[in-house]
């Protein structure tokens, strides 16, 4: 099963186990019917932004989507390369986090709607800068800096260098929130 047949059977099976039509997961998402209903008959491929805000409207780990059940190693690139998100370790149910390898091509802007509420994220550059932007405010994060903020307000990341940056994204979920996927 490839990761876009897999991003949208598992969408699929998580609004089933809700008995949601697609109407109230446009509603709990924020994104729209005729989108939600393309990804599920695999027709079109969500943004990063989107997937997220999919993620978020359903309360699960965002690696749901995109680490199919198999365990492979897969890059999730929506857009060619624009943002690509690769999960480093699977979604871990004890310590609720996940942890991704992301590169951001250059040029490259990914704004991101609020994650659920409590979510902390830690961003760290691991080769090259990014910019951040939280509270509206842009940043610059060094190759090997870090930075954690409130994940769950409105940020943005941006690359303005001239080639391919590699960070990581650590999301923290609250603890007493999140479900498993059956499925
Ligand atoms: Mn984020």
């Amino acid at each position: 099963m490839n990761i876009a047949h897999h991003l949208a059977t598992t969408l699929k099976t998580l609004r089933q186990q809700r008995e949601w039509s697609l109407s109230k997961l446009a509603e709990e998402t924020g994104v729209s019917k005729a989108m939600l209903g393309q990804i599920e008959r695999h027709e079109s491929s969500p943004t990063i932004a989107t997937l997220w805000k999919i993620a978020t409207g359903l309360n699960v780990p965002f690696s749901l989507f995109i680490t199919p059940p198999e365990g492979e190693e897969t890059a999730y690139d929506p857009q060619q390369q624009a943002m690509v998100v690769t999960p480093v370790f699977p979604w871990d149910p004890v310590l609720h986090y996940d942890h991704f390898a992301i590169t951001l091509a250059p040029g490259a802007v990914s704004e991101s709607t609020p994650h659920e509420d409590g979510v902390i994220e830690h961003v760290v550059a691991i080769n090259g800068t990014l910019d951040m932007c939280i509270d509206g405010q842009w940043q610059p994060v060094s190759e090997g800096e870090g930075l954690r903020f409130a994940g769950d307000k409105p940020h943005a990341y941006r690359n303005s260098t001239d080639r391919t940056v590699l960070f990581h994204s650590l999301i923290h979920y609250p603890q007493n929130k999140k479900e498993k996927a059956a499925g």
